[in-house]
């Protein structure tokens, strides 16, 4: 155990007991994304302070992918994305991955409310992935994300690890601190674990304002060497008719009014170039 209560109850996972709701941070599940992981090690560390506006939370932290994250890639070498196989019927083991999904799982099984921490390579704000529930969106809200992108389904396969504790019958929560790299995405994630901490620990967060998207489909590029004309990040917003960029095979140009997310130059032909979205508007949840 460490100075701050913590005890690693299995490879970079600790836990933090205490009386109140059953809380887990996992952060760097993709190994490029490394705040999370950062913000863990600060949570580790913090003094009292944090832990006086927290109260009695029994709080569980994990690094997602520990090998990935040496390696700095996505995945490890050879290895596959570990944030798409969590509660598959049949797990497959042999792999790291596959070890380590089972691990996280049995470490992280007891909470009730766990919130997954990434960033992503476009430009971004704070946006919280997640299933189209009240409880869902005043969480989010509640620890001061003022985007929620909410159909993920309808455009990837696989299960992330916040939908596994979701269809537990707790609460995951996937959110987006921002891009790669950039310190403004480890300072959001720190803020958000903070008030992930009082927010969280409540059954009824006290909720706020939120801007919902419907992901509707991933569009996928006609060419090669897709370029962009202008700067293009999650939250942008195209227009029908609009030349959006290039492919080695022609101009790019949108049929729709959408918003955007996951924008990728260079996507590979038959690829999605990016994720196209309907604005819902701001809730009040
Ligand atoms: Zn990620």
């Amino acid at each position: 155990m460490n100075g701050t209560g913590f005890e690693e109850v299995a490879e970079q996972v600790w836990r933090r007991r205490g009386t109140g709701r059953k809380l887990a941070v996992v952060g760097s599940i993709h190994g490029d994304e490394e705040a999370g992981a950062t913000v863990i090690r600060e949570i580790l560390t913090a003094d009292d302070r944090l832990w006086r506006r927290a109260g009695p939370v029994d709080l569980t932290l994990a690094i997602g992918n520990p090998l990935a994250l040496e390696q700095g890639t996505r995945f490890s070498a050879g290895g596959r994305d570990l944030n798409r196989i969590f509660g598959a019927g049949e797990l497959d083991t042999s792999d790291y991955e596959g070890a380590r999904a089972s691990t996280l799982m049995e470490s992280l099984g007891h909470a009730e409310v766990l919130l997954d921490l990434h960033q992503t390579a476009c430009s971004t704000p704070p946006v919280a992935v997640i299933e189209d529930t009240q409880n869902h969106l005043r969480l989010a809200a509640g620890l001061g994300v003022a985007h929620a992108v909410v159909g993920i389904e309808a455009v990837y396969s696989g299960t992330m690890i916040a939908r596994w504790m979701d269809a537990r019958g707790g609460l995951g929560l996937t959110v987006e601190t921002g891009q790669k790299g950039r310190e403004e995405a480890r300072a959001a994630a720190f803020e958000i674990v903070r008030r992930f901490l009082t927010a969280g620990s409540t059954a009824g967060a006290r909720g706020g304002r939120i801007r919902r998207y419907r992901l509707r489909a991933p569009w996928i590029s006609p060419g090669s060497g897709v370029r962009f004309d202008r700067p293009l990040g999650n939250t942008s917003r195209i227009r029908a008719g609009e030349r959006i960029g290039q492919t080695d095979e022609g101009p790019l140009t949108s049929d729709t009014d959408a918003v955007i997310f996951l924008p990728r130059e260079g996507a590979p032909v038959g690829t999605p170039c990016m994720l196209l979205a309907d604005d819902e508007g701001v809730l009040s949840v």
